[in-house]
């Protein structure tokens, strides 16, 4: 059986980037760039004012109570060039405004008084107070964003500072998904004797959603071979996720209807607990995800593999699932796979602590509500112990 490690260097291998669209700056946010954006100008563009206040010489300013000519001008946001400072002189000069060639300070208006065409200053100016200076936070040319990175809202503002508007992005890869199981009933109906209600349906649909990906459920497949088989029919799929229906058991169909629809199965059962039964293959760019059926297989699952996919679809340079480290705050058993336990994970002074939540097992939808971590224990490390660091999948953004 392979390992995590290695389901995700087949999927890495497999999965390529997807097609690069056009998309207005105002859209851009979480979307991955398809190329580097430069930016054609300095920032600030020009020697600008930091405060409302009076552009002035040092020389002029020697000390308390020094009394300068206020010329009859005010500089505003949005002004052109103005003459330059002339010895003796000073000018109002409001925050944005481009400043005078030869101005060395900027003095708050509250630290000035203004009388009868001169102004007086409390104090003597540091050389270069409150000026920003043309390209002291960018330089024309320089590269601000790089391919293959997530936009955040602060990049979409960088990015606008820059003109990069539109911008090239990956496209998003769509998600089908589909819940597998004679047992489903939709989450609004009463199950009847041995049945219960479709809670991976929903749980991939919004997390699929939240990963801004668009997604769609399809209708409930029940364990009958003509059943599965359309599932798989549908040519236009770009990833398919389903629950259900890959484990031993004799409804399991999944993998084999795969394989009659044309698809190859790149891997099938992986060292990891929960969710050994996981499934992945592909037709041409289709892709097919055959999670368990167990809620917190699935969930576990969808963070692992699902999510890493998707996210190399659409050029992400950092796949998957943030990670982080942490100390537990309790021990917990080791096991001979890879496992992911349900964790709340919080900061604690410089660091993060971890605190394994208790849980009845792969079908315990509600341990698994409270975590919003999953810990990492690699397979074979034994037992560990309070105090000891791992490493977390971050549940929550
Ligand atoms: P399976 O992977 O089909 O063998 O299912 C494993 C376990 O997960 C069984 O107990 C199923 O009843 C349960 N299960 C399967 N699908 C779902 C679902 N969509 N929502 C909640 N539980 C499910
Ligand atoms: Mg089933």
């Amino acid at each position: 059986m392979i390992t995590v490690a290695e389901a995700l260097a087949i999927i890495g291998s497999s999965v390529g980037t997807g097609p690069v669209e056009t998309v207005p700056l105002a859209e851009a946010a979480g979307r991955v760039l398809a190329e580097d954006i430069r930016s054609d100008v300095d920032w600030p563009p020009f020697d600008t004012s930091a405060m409302d206040g009076y552009a002035v010489r040092l020389e002029d300013l020697p000390g308390p109570g020094a009394s300068v000519a206020e010329r009859r001008e005010m500089i505003a946001a949005g002004d052109g060039p103005a003459d330059p400072l002339r010895p003796g002189e000073a000018v109002r000069v409001m925050t944005g405004a481009p400043i005078p060639e030869g101005t060395e300070a900027i003095v708050p208006v509250e630290q000035a008084h203004r009388e009868e065409g001169r102004v007086t200053f409390d104090a003597a100016p540091a050389g270069g107070a409150h000026i920003r200076r043309r390209g002291e936070s960018v330089r024309e040319g320089t590269t601000l964003l790089a391919a293959r990175r997530r936009l955040t809202p602060r990049d979409v503002a960088l990015a606008a500072l820059a003109g990069a508007d539109p911008v090239r992005a990956f496209a998003r890869p769509s998600v089908a998904i589909a819940a597998t199981g004679n047992e489903l009933v939709p989450p609004s109906r009463r199950p009847g004797p041995g049945q219960i209600r479709d809670s991976n349906g929903p749980l991939l649909l919004a997390l699929a959603r939240r990963g801004g990906f668009p997604a769609r459920l399809l209708d409930r497949v029940s364990d009958d071979p003509a059943a599965v088989d359309r599932l798989f029919e549908d040519a236009r799929l770009e990833f398919l996720v389903t629950s259900g229906g890959v484990s031993a058991g004799d409804h399991d169909l999944l993998p084999e209807a795969a394989a009659r629809a044309g698809f190859e199965i790149l891997f099938h059962r992986v060292a990891v607990r929960p969710g050994r039964p996981v499934a992945f293959a592909r037709r041409g760019d289709c892709f097919w995800f055959g999670l368990p059926g167990n809620p917190v297989s699935t969930s576990v699952t969808f963070q692992l593999f699902v999510r890493h996919a998707l996210d190399v679809r659409e050029g992400n340079g950092c796949p998957g699932a943030p990670r982080a480290g942490a100390r537990l705050t309790k021990g917990i058993r080791g096991g001979a796979r890879e496992t992911y336990r349900d964790g709340l994970l919080s900061s604690e002074g410089s660091g993060n602590v971890v605190e394994p939540l208790p849980t009845a097992g792969s079908h315990d939808v509600a341990a698994h509500a409270r975590a919003n971590a999953l810990i990492r224990v690699p397979a074979g490390a034994g037992d560990l112990a309070a105090g000891d660091r791992v490493e977390c999948l971050l549940l929550e953004p």
